[in-house]
Parts: structure tokens; sequence; C-alpha cells
């Protein structure tokens, strides 16, 4: 017998976001690679989970997420948008992140030979989720300096075959937000090839310019999008692992099906307390952009005077950069020496390209950081050693 680990497994290799941070953790590099806050998540959010574990939830909840929790999740969307009807029974189902959502709503509506369009650069969790569900991701490239879509190329990316499209507004790693233009052709093509639109909106209270438009909310296409989202980013708890897909009756019977034997259900007191983020008022929001907002103008201009070209983000909460004024050298190994010295942490810009070679200037860095973090990230870049 041998031993081996399967095909589809062999296909992708260990995400390099969380290889960076590891090396820099080692290094004692300040991190700017994976997208994680380091400052304190909301008091009353940790207090309402004490609670919960105190109350002894601690039991299964109703698979598909408890009920107040779904209720919460109805009440939030349809508080943001009052023309965007949803269905705690039937429409919401609660999962371990929008990670877990992604890949249960891939494998609950798409089939093996189906093809899955997705943009690029991309958040690097997309490709092995269609390659998993058995799919062809097929690749549409964003076009800098404004990342737009040439329309020509994404009809070109839709065949009898298409099943599903992939949207991240905001967008990691480029902080693009999708305009209402770019969202009615997407649609529009949703409906002529009678394809699924999957939404990751976990950036959608990160908006600095522009506006967060579900596409969920556009004429003919409730039925047809699968919206995801998750605590991990609106209200700074990523290891908590609490998201959701909302999507309609029949297709929430598929994602629900999978999630059942995917996981089960995410983690039951912290359902309990998620209840409680989502009664946040507005004024909670409005602080979340505001501060976000202050830490994206101290990190552009550290990373624009030690000599990065940068694509202001529209919204979420990284930069992607140039390299190119900087080294002649690739990514991963620039990247790689900035761990070394002077010891802060990116993302090489490969890692969000189906082709490493169309990466290979760019680096992405997320501020989800403390100002002294920021600070300390900044002293650091401007000691780089430029050629
Ligand atoms: N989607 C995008 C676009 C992300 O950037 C991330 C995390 O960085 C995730 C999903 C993961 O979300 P979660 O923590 O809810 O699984």
């Amino acid at each position: 017998m041998t031993v081996r680990i399967s095909v589809r497994a062999a296909s992708f290799t260990e995400s390099v976001i969380r290889e960076m941070n590891r090396l820099a953790l080692e290094a004692g590099a300040v991190s700017l690679a994976q997208g994680y806050p380091d400052f304190e998540s909301p008091v009353d959010l940790r207090t309402a989970a004490i609670n919960a574990l105190h109350q002894d939830v601690s039991q299964y909840a109703i698979t598909w997420g408890a009920r107040p929790l779904r209720a919460a999740i109805a009440a939030r969307v349809t508080r943001s948008h009052p023309t965007w009807p949803v269905d705690p029974e039937t429409q919401v189902t609660v999962t371990c992140g929008a990670t877990e959502a992604m890949i249960a709503a891939m494998l609950g509506v798409v089939d093996p030979g189906d093809e899955v369009v997705l943009f690029e650069p991309f958040y690097e969790n997309y490709g092995p989720d269609a390659i998993l569900t058995g799919a062809t991701p097929r690749y549409v490239t964003l076009h800098e300096p404004d990342w737009s879509i040439d329309p020509d190329e994404l009809r070109a990316a839709f065949t009898a075959r298409t099943r599903a499209i992939v949207i991240n507004s905001p967008h990691n790693p480029t902080g693009k937000v999708f305009s209402r233009e770019e969202l009615e052709l997407i649609a529009g093509l949703c409906i002529e090839h009678d394809a699924v639109a999957i939404t990751d909106d976990i950036y959608q209270h990160i908006v600095y310019e522009g506006e967060h438009i579900p596409l969920a909310t556009l004429p003919g296409m409730a039925d047809r999008t699968i919206a995801i989202d998750s605590l991990s980013k609106t209200y700074s708890v990523t290891g908590w692992r609490i998201g959701w897909a909302i999507a309609s009756p029949e297709l929430s019977i598929g994602i629900r099906r999978v999630h059942d034997f995917l996981t089960v259900g995410a983690a039951a007191p912290l359902q309990a307390a998620a209840v409680v983020a989502l009664q946040f008022p507005d004024s909670y929001y409005d602080k979340l952009l505001h501060d976000y907002r202050g830490r994206r103008d101290r990190i552009l201009p550290a990373l624009e005077s030690a000599g990065f070209r940068v694509h202001r983000p529209a919204g979420a909460y990284y930069v992607m950069t140039d390299i190119r004024d900087l080294t002649d050298e690739d990514d991963v190994t620039f990247a790689r020496r900035l761990i070394a010295d002077p010891g802060v942490a990116a993302v090489p810009g490969s890692s969000f390209f189906s082709d490493p070679a169309l990466g290979r200037t760019k680096l992405r860095f997320a501020f989800p950081k403390k100002h002294d973090t920021l600070d300390d990230a900044a002293e650091r870049l401007a000691r780089i050693r430029r050629p």
C-alpha cells in the first residue's frame, strides 16, 4: 500500500499568509501579514460570552444556528437594507466563520465539473474551495491602477458550465469597493447564464470611499445570491469562528446539508453572545470606521515614504503595494528579507494570483493594528535599504 494524501489536497500548498505570520513570530518582527486585530475586542461582547457560559449554554445549538442569532442576523440585514427581507427560519445558516460558509456554499450548490468565476487578485481560500468542490476556477483579472473589470473579459469567463461567481467587496487584498455599475454587469451575467453569486461581505462595514451595495438587493438577484458575512472583522473577534450564509430557501437547503456534515454547528455560547454584537447601535459602526480610517492614514504615508508604490484602499484593511522602486528581488525573497531586517512581515503578492508571476512585484500589508504597532512598523519601514 502506498500511503499518500488525496489528489485534491495535494493540489494546493500551505497558506503563505500563515507561513509569513509564523516566520514573523520566530523573528520577532512586526506582523502586518495576517489580517487580524492586535487591539481589544468589544468588552460587551466578551461579557456576553462569559454570561452565556455561566448560563451553561453548552450543548449543540440547532445545526443551522441558534434561533435568536438567526433572528438577529436577519434583523441586522433589514436594518441596513430595508428592501432586502430575510426569513431567519429558511434563509440563514450559521457556520464556523465565513470560511466554512464559503466551502459549505460551494459544496452545497456547485457540482464537480462546473466552473466558478473568481476575480484575481483573490482572497486565497476561493481557489482551494472550488477545487475541493471538484469545480474548475475561471480567473478574471482586476486591472490596475483601480482594479477595474474589463467587461469583455468577464463576459468571456462565463460559459455554459458556469455555476457560480465569487464577489468580495470591499476586496481583500486590494481594498476595491465594487461599483453599482460593476455589480449590475455581474448580475446581468448571472441571470443570463443562470449562475449563482456568492458574495463575501465580511468587510462591508469598513468602507472609506463609495458604498457597500449588497448584490442580493439588485433586481433578480435575491434568489440567486448567497451572502456571506461573519463576526470576525466587524467585531474584531477572528478567533470566535462565527459566520453565516444568507440565501434563498432552496439554496439554503444545500448549504445546510453540507454544513451539518462538515461541522454540525458553531460554538453555542458564542452564538448566544453574537446576538449582542448584532444589536450594537450605529455609533459602534461609526467608531469602527473612524478608527480604521485613522489606521489607514497612518500606514499609507509610512509605506509611501519607505519607497513603496501604494494602492489607496477604498475599503477593508489592507494595502496592496508595488515594490519595483525598492528592489529587483521577487516578492517572496523581498518579504523574507523584510522579516529579517528591518523586521516587518507582509504577504507576497504572488499568493493572490493563479499565476505567481502576476504578483511578483507586489506585497500586501494588513493594518488592523494598534497605533503603537503601526508606529513601530513605520519606524522599521523607514530603515529599508534602497538599491
Ligand atoms: N473572507 C475574506 C475576504 C477574508 O479576508 C477573510 C479573512 O481574512 C475571511 C473570509 C475569513 O473569515 P472568517 O474569519 O469569518 O472565517
